[in-house]
């Protein structure tokens, strides 16, 4: 679903060239719960935003859902990211709109029709459990369930892909936990492969399938969760 083909990425700030990402080379299968663990700085969410083409590698090639975005036009591009959420750390919504307009307004300024908005909009606040709360605005939610709208509107466009950016790092264990299987729960109900970058080894292990670490740049191990971190 997601392949990485010895991918690098150079920033050059000044004077100075880092290099966030050296040849990375990684296949996440559909269906799968894959993450990505490392220490901070390690290019973890350098790796991330290449599949939505937020960034780009300086060398090699990415492919979602075999496709080369490098070969993509700006209107195959636009219809490609469609097909991937993406969730974030500090959840990243609008503080000045309800929880249901959080939701609509993407899908509004995707062009979809005002009915299906809110169609859309009620089945998804139905399925993260949000229904009550969808005139309330953000600073009126807990942590959990501003997570929850994040995923509801990550969702909205029916995605295939769902990237997680540190999804959990700001909650508590408990609600961390109850977030991971929501996530569980979308991957079984609608085969959205996920893609998770984070720093906290419990989250690999509570639901990911395959794990890579990575260090410097470089993925350093790779494989099943089980094989990576199965200490004899
Ligand atoms: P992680 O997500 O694992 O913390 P990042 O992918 O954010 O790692 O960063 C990897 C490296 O690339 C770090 O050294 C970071 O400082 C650097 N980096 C990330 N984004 C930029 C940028 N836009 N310009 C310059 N350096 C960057
Ligand atoms: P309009 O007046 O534009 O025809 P409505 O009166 O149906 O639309 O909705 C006004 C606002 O109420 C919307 O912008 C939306 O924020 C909110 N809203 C609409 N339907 C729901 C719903 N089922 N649950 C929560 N909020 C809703």
């Amino acid at each position: 679903m997601i392949t990485f083909n010895n991918i690098s990425k150079v920033y050059n700030s000044g004077a100075q060239t880092i290099t966030a990402l050296d040849q990375v080379t990684l296949e996440i299968k559909e269906g799968e719960i894959f993450g990505v663990i490392g220490f901070s700085g390690a290019g973890k969410s350098t790796l991330l935003r290449c599949v939505n083409a937020l960034e780009t590698p300086s060398e090699g090639e990415v492919l979602v859902g075999g496709d080369l975005l490098a070969t993509l036009s700006p209107k195959q591009l636009r219809k490609k990211r469609k097909t991937i959420g993406m969730i974030f750390q500090h959840f990243n919504l609008l503080q000045a709109k309800t929880v249901f307009d959080n939701i609509a307004i993407p899908l509004y300024l995707l062009g979809y029709k005002k009915r299906d908005v809110k169609n859309k909009v009620r089945e998804l606040l139905s399925f993260v459990e949000l229904s009550e709360q969808a005139h309330k605005y953000p600073d009126q939610l807990s942590g959990g369930q501003k997570q929850r709208v994040g995923i509801a509107r990550a969702l909205a466009t029916d995605p295939s892909i769902l990237l997680c950016d540190e999804a959990t790092s700001a909650l508590d264990p408990q609600t961390t936990s109850s977030i991971l299987a929501l996530l569980k729960k979308i991957n079984a109900a609608y085969n959205i492969t996920i893609l998770i970058i984070t720093h906290e080894m419990n989250v690999i292990q509570e639901i990911c399938d395959s794990v890579a670490v990575m260090e410097n740049g470089r993925v350093i191990e790779t494989g099943s969760v089980f094989d990576v971190f199965a200490y004899p």
